[in-house]
C-alpha cells in the first residue's frame, strides 16, 4: 500500500525536495569517491564510521600501517562485483527507480536487484587470521535478524551469506523478525525464497511495529542456541565470521563480542574493508569510531587479538543467551531505534562483563542514506537517551544536559525497573567506567 502511494506523493508534491536530495546523494557520493574530506554532519552511526574512515585515510598514521584501509586488490574482484562497480559509475542519477529506491530503502536498489539473493564478497581479514584455528566443538548460535521494510534482495543476501559461510553444526537457526513491514514482497514472496533454507529458519511477524529494540527481544525469546548473534537486515558476513565470536564467548560467557564492520557502499554496493577501530561516544551520546591504542595490539595475538571497546556500534554483536537474560536484555521502555547500543555497552562494562571487537571476524553492513523526515526517529532517540542518562550516568548526567539543555525537562517514562536492575546486578558507578574503561571521555571541555 505505502509502496504505491508514496511515489505519487513524492513525485507530485515534493519534486523539488527530492531532486535536492538526489543532488545531495550525487555530490555526497562523488565527493567521497574523490577522497576529499566531508564536513557535513553524518545522519547515522554508520555514517560516522564512514567519516572516520575518511579521517583515517587522511590521517598522519595514528593507526598502525597495516590497519589503514587499503584498496581491495584486484585479485579479489569477482564476476559478481564488477558489474556493480560499473553500474555505480555510469548511473543516470535521475532514474525513476533509483530515486524510488533511495527514498524507500536508502540505497541503490537497481544494483541490489542486479546482484540478487547471493554473491561472493572479498575476504578482508588480515592474513594472520588465516593461521588461526578454532576448536571443533563450539557453542551453537541463533542468528537474529529484525527487519522493517527492507529491500528483498538485501535481506536475502543477509540470509544466504549466513547460510553459505557458517558451518551448519554451529548454526542452530536463523530467526527473522518482521517488524510490521508493509512492503508487499516481504510476505509470500519472501516466504517462497526462504523455502530453500527450510529447517534452519524461523520467521516471526510482529502484529504491530515494535521498533528494533523490542523486536530483537522478541527474536531472542524464541531462540534456543547457546549464543545470540544480532545482525541488521542488510549485512553480508565474511569468511569464518562466526567462529572467532563463538570461541571468545566459550572461553568467557561474560564477554560480548563485535566483528569489524566492513562497509557496503550505498551507491555501488561494493564491499569495502574497514580499518580496525573501537567504538566510543561523546557527551551528546553520539556514537563514533575511535583509534585503537597500539598497546591493544601488542599482545601475543598482535593485530588479530581482541580489542577492548568502550561501546558497540549498533545491531551487530554476539552474546551468550543466558548472559543476555541475566544482565537484563534491553530496556523495553526504549522506542523504535537508537541509544540501546550505548545503554547495553555501559551495562556490560559497569555490571561485570566485557565488550571487545574481534578483528578476525568481519561482517559487511550496508550504509544507508536517510533522506526522509526523521522527526519520529529523533524523538525516539532523545527518549531512549534520556532513559540511559537517568539510569546510568550518575552525577555525569549534567555533562549531557549541559549540551542538550532542552531535554532536561522532557518526560522519559518510568525507569524504576531499570534502576532496580542496576542495584540487583551490583553494578559499578559511571565514575568507575570513566576511570577504567573510557578515560578519554573527559568531563570538561566537551568532545
Ligand atoms: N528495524 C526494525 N524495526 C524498526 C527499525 C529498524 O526491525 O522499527 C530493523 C532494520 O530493518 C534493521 C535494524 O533494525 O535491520 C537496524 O536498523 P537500521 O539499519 O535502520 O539502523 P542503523 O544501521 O542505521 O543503525
Ligand atoms: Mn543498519
Amino acid at each position: 500500500m505505502r509502496n504505491a502511494v508514496l511515489p505519487h506523493l513524492l513525485y507530485g508534491s515534493l519534486t523539488l525536495g527530492v531532486y535536492t536530495a538526489l543532488l545531495h546523494i550525487y555530490f555526497h557520493h562523488n565527493h567521497e569517491s574523490s577522497g576529499q574530506k566531508k564536513t557535513q554532519q553524518p545522519t547515522s552511526i554508520w555514517a560516522l564510521h564512514k567519516k572516520l574512515q575518511l579521517q583515517i585515510n587522511h590521517s598522519s598514521g595514528q593507526i598502525p600501517r597495516q590497519h589503514v584501509r587499503a584498496k581491495i586488490p584486484s585479485t579479489y574482484e569477482t564476476k559478481e562485483q564488477r558489474p556493480s562497480v560499473r553500474l555505480g559509475r555510469e548511473f543516470n542519477y535521475t532514474d525513476r527507480e533509483l530515486l524510488h529506491g533511495f527514498l524507500n530503502y536508502g540505497f541503490n536498489i537497481i544494483i541490489s536487484k542486479h546482484l540478487g539473493s547471493e554473491r561472493h564478497v572479498p575476504d578482508t581479514r588480515n592474513k594472520m587470521c588465516l593461521q588461526k584455528h578454532y576448536p571443533i566443538h563450539l557453542p551453537t548460535a541463533s542468528v537474529i535478524i529484525c527487519f522493517h521494510n527492507e529491500e528483498l534482495n538485501a535481506l536475502l543476501r543477509t540470509v544466504s551469506s549466513v547460510m553459505n559461510l557458517t558451518p551448519h553444526k554451529i548454526l542452530k537457526e536463523i530467526i527473522l523478525v518482521d517488524d510490521m513491514s508493509d512492503f508487499g514482497d516481504l510476505k509470500e514472496e519472501l516466504d517462497h525464497h526462504l523455502e530453500n533454507f527450510r529447517g534452519k529458519i524461523k520467521i516471526i511477524r510482529n502484529k504491530k511495529r515494535e521498533g528494533l529494540i523490542r523486536a530483537r527481544m522478541i527474536g531472542a525469546a524464541r531462540a534456543s542456541g547457546d549464543v545470540l548473534v544480532f545482525l541488521d537486515s542488510h549485512c553480508e558476513v565474511n569468511k569464518v565470521w562466526l567462529q572467532p565470536l563463538l570461541n571468545a564467548i566459550a572461553k568467557n560467557h561474560k564477554v560480548v563480542v563485535c566483528p569489524i564492520i566492513d562497509i557496503i557502499n550505498d551507491m555501488t554496493l561494493e564491499y569495502q574493508p574497514s580499518p580496525i577501530v573501537r567504538g566510543a561516544f561523546d557527551w551528546y551520546l553520539q556514537f563514533k569510531w575511535d583509534n585503537v591504542f597500539s598497546y591493544e595490539m601488542d599482545g601475543p595475538e598482535g593485530p588479530t587479538g581482541p580489542i577492548r571497546s568502550p561501546a558497540m556500534a549498533g545491531g551487530i554483536f554476539a552474546i551468550n543467551r543466558h548472559y543476555f537474560n541475566e544482565i537484563g536484555q534491553y530496556d523495553k521502555g526504549m522506542n523504535l531505534w537508537g541509544g540501546e547500543n550505548l545503554e547495553l555497552s555501559l551495562r556490560i562494562w559497569m555490571c561485570g562483563g566485557q565488550l571487545v571487537m574481534l578483528p578476525c571476524s568481519r561482517v559487511g553492513h550496508l550504509l544507508r542514506q536517510r533522506i526522509m523526515n526523521q522527526t519520529e526517529a529523533v524523538k525516539a532517540m532523545n527518549h531512549n537517551n534520556l532513559r540511559l542518562v537517568h539510569v546510568w550516568l550518575d552525577e555525569y548526567k549534567e555533562q549531557f544536559f549541559l549540551r542538550r539543555p532542552h531535554l532536561k525537562f522532557i518526560p522519559y517514562g518510568n525507569i524504576s525497573e531499570r534502576v532496580e536492575l542496576r542495584k540487583q546486578l551490583g553494578c559499578k558507578s559511571f565514575q568507575w567506567y570513566l576511570d577504567t574503561v573510557f578515560p578519554e571521555l573527559e568531563p570538561v571541555g566537551g568532545s
